[in-house]
């Protein structure tokens, strides 16, 4: 499920470069899954919520945790939300918090999926006839 979602791409160059040299590794915890509604298309799906941190690890021994980073992600649209580091700490520990609306901040937008209002088939965002029947979007 964690190898789904593909955070690659928020590390950058410099960070690729430490991975294997001294020993640093990103890791992502699969948390449980939030009913916030997604601020890109307002889908209220269950979103994943992933923890992401870097070890710095001697002997494969972590000895060192930083870059803390909670993010949530939308399995309708596929956008990707940053949560506030606090929040996605009170969200890990306490089972009752849960993630608001406002907690998301998006950084990566992905693509709104749109349904024929006739038939249900999936249309593309610039179709203005659905694929499957015809009918006009
Ligand atoms: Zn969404
Ligand atoms: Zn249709």
């Amino acid at each position: 499920m964690i190898a789904k979602f593909n955070f690659m791409m928020f590390m950058g160059d410099d960070d690729m470069f430490f991975i294997g040299v001294f020993g640093i590794t990103s890791k992502d915890k699969l948390l449980r899954d939030s009913q916030v509604e997604c601020k890109e298309c307002n889908s209220l799906l269950p979103k994943k919520v992933i923890k992401r941190y870097n070890t710095f690890h001697v002997f494969f021994i972590p000895t060192v945790r930083w870059n803390l980073n909670y993010f949530c992600a939308c399995p309708s649209c596929k956008s990707v939300f940053e949560i506030k580091k606090e929040k996605g700490q009170a969200y890990e520990e306490n089972p009752n918090e849960e993630l608001t609306y406002w907690d998301l901040k998006t950084v990566k937008k992905g693509k709104p999926l749109r349904f024929c209002k006739v038939c249900g088939a999936q249309v593309d965002k610039t179709h203005t006839f659905c694929p499957n029947c015809g009918a006009k979007q």
